[in-house]
């Protein structure tokens, strides 16, 4: 029976050297083998992706680069673009906040970005979300809209089923004040409402969204229930391979048939 597959993304940021992570996906691997009805997606540092990309077992996990520049070649120093990541990876992870805010990343970075993983045949996991103080102006849905809008603006009707679209509330990253399971649930309606009206009714139906912020063990059953959310972006709980695998678990009970 197909089964309409929850996605369960670890970003383990600016951590693990390459032996680690290595040691880390071996141990993974051993843990969700059971969990095949989950796309479980890891975004290693970019120094670690060659030698796991080697290592991985695809039908077990994909992997996802932190970052990469738009470009696809030429003169600038220090950058890898999704160009040379292309056959190392499958999804990329573009507009994090901590890229946005600490690194000043524009939206039309981020939309260069989302074009420049397509054409590299990888598929962007787009994240969007409001800060605390956009929140209390009252102005999350209209950030929510202008983000979705932004971003997606270099993709077609056809291309956007490529897409992941991540809802991460910019004042829930990395502070452990996750986002109430119903607050979820509206700002998941909007981006569905925003899609439809730039895609359609079924694209609006179809498209995947996670939510991410600050998920625990013991938190990602809230969400995983919620009937509108495919899935989950992890920071700090990923870098556990016992605590992800159990969030991958709780995927998987939450996996249901696909309805047509
Ligand atoms: C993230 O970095 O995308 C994230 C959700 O981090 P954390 O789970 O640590 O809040």
């Amino acid at each position: 029976m197909a089964v309409d597959k929850k996605i369960i993304v670890g970003n383990w940021k600016m951590n693990l050297n390459v032996q680690d992570s290595s040691l880390y996906l071996n141990k993974l691997s051993n843990l969700v083998k059971k969990y095949r009805d989950v796309e479980v997606i890891v975004a290693p540092s970019t120094i670690t992706l060659q030698t796991l990309s080697l290592q991985v077992d695809l039908k077990q996990f994909k992997l996802a680069t932190q970052n990469f520049y738009w470009r696809d070649n030429g003169s600038y120093t220090g950058e890898t673009s999704a160009s040379q990541l292309r056959g190392i990876v499958q999804y990329a992870i573009i507009g994090h906040s901590e890229r946005r805010h600490i690194f000043h990343e524009t939206d039309k970075d981020v939309r260069n970005k989302v074009a420049s993983a397509m054409r590299n045949n990888i598929k962007p996991i787009l994240c969007i979300g409001e800060t605390a103080w956009e929140r209390s102006s009252g102005e999350t849905n209209d950030i929510i809209r202008d983000q979705l809008l932004s971003g997606l603006s270099n993709i077609t009707s056809e291309e956007l089923d490529k897409v992941v679209i991540a809802y991460e509330p910019v004042w829930a990253i990395g502070t452990g004040q996750n986002a109430m399971p119903n607050d979820v649930s509206l700002a998941v309606k909007v981006i569905r409402k925003q899609v439809e009206h730039l895609y359609g009714a079924k694209a609006a139906k179809d498209i995947k969204i996670l939510y991410g912020g600050s998920i625990t063990e013991t938190s990602a059953s809230d969400y995983l229930m919620l009937p509108d959310i495919n899935g989950l972006l992890i920071g700090a709980a990923s870098l556990n391979a016992n605590v992800f695998s159990e969030i991958v678990k709780k995927a998987h009970k939450e996996s249901k048939p696909k309805k047509d």
